[in-house]
């Protein structure tokens, strides 16, 4: 017989994970739509009686993101320029019915290609805490999502927050998604960029393109390109030429490869301008 339990207490919840196999729910807004008609054969482990999970809080040396925050809790919360890339993710996450229920950590666990919280996570380095009963650990987000709807997540865990380091909460962000529509759709491709700039200088960048490869990959050639580079320059041409290896685009009914790889190097471009606060109306065709 199939087992529901609605912890109150992550201790509770972790000696549950830790005796039998469960399959969690969070928002349910992945869970459903994978369950769909069939029945239930999976115990089911319902966290959403865990308020400690829920919030974000600043440390000293981290921004933690309990697991069930949701996209409007990052939406409404003050968070540094950093994050304005996360926050135009979590507003572009379905619909607003959808961001008031779904969960930072289920986008994340859920593993889909298209989850538009990764790209923004990955430029601000976040990673991912893992907890079972038996032991605490991080992963950095990048290794923790292992190929489409593959996680390094282990029977007995769960995550339970994601800690964004404040070393690299600094600079500013923008994110820019690609869909058939403009509302309530899945990505094409998506792009994030962080951009640090001193003296009218790009001292560092962060660039993550998503929905172009199993997982969201940094674009390690446009970052560099992009170092070093007044703002001032022609940016557009830094991006345009600079080498984009990390991506392997697939087709499917949403857009081709070649589409993909050509509307990934355009996002970005687009990505960087508004992270420095330019307009796309610059943006050469
Ligand atoms: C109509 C609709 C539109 C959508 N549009 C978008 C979109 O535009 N962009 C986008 O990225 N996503 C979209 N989604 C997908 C979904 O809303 C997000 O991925 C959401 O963040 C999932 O969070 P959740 O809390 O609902 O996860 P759930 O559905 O509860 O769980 C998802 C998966 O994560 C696991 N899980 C959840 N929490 C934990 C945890 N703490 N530890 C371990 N495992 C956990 C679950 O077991 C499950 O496998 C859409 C979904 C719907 C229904």
């Amino acid at each position: 017989m199939t087992r529901y339990a609605k912890p109150t207490t992550i201790d509770e919840a972790l000696a549950l994970l830790g005796e039998d196999r469960w399959r969690i729910l969070a928002g349910g807004t992945d869970f459903y739509p994978a369950q769909g008609a069939k029945p239930f054969r999976d115990n089911i482990l319902d966290i959403n009686g865990l308020a400690e999970l829920r919030g974000i809080e600043e440390t000293s040396e981290h921004w933690r993101i309990g697991a069930r925050t949701t996209w409007t809790d990052i939406v409404r919360h003050p968070l540094p320029a950093a994050f304005d890339a996360l926050k135009a993710a979590a507003r572009e996450v379905g619909s607003v019915q959808i961001q008031n229920v779904a969960s930072v950590a289920g986008n994340l666990c859920n593993a889909s290609p298209a989850a538009d919280g990764v790209p923004a996570l990955i430029v601000l380095d976040a990673d991912v805490e893992l907890r079972s009963a038996r032991a605490s650990r991080h992963m950095p987000l990048g290794e923790f999502i292992l190929g489409n709807r593959r996680t390094a997540l282990q029977p007995a865990e769960m995550v339970t927050a994601i800690r964004v380091p404040k070393r690299c909460a600094v600079g500013t962000s923008a994110f820019v998604k690609l869909g058939a529509r403009r509302y309530l759709v899945i990505s094409i491709a998506m792009a994030a960029a962080r951009l640090v700039v001193e003296n009218g200088v790009i001292a560092d960048a962060a660039i993550a393109v998503g929905s172009c490869s199993a997982v969201a990959r940094r674009l390690a050639g446009v970052e560099a390109a992009l170092r070093g580079q007044p703002t001032k320059a022609a940016l557009v041409d830094a991006v345009l030429s600079a080498p984009i290896d990390e991506l392997s685009p697939i087709a499917d009914v949403r857009g081709s490869a070649e589409y993909r790889q050509d509307a990934a190097r355009e996002i970005v471009v687009r990505a960087v301008r508004a992270a420095l606060g330019q307009h796309d109306d610059k943006v050469a065709a």
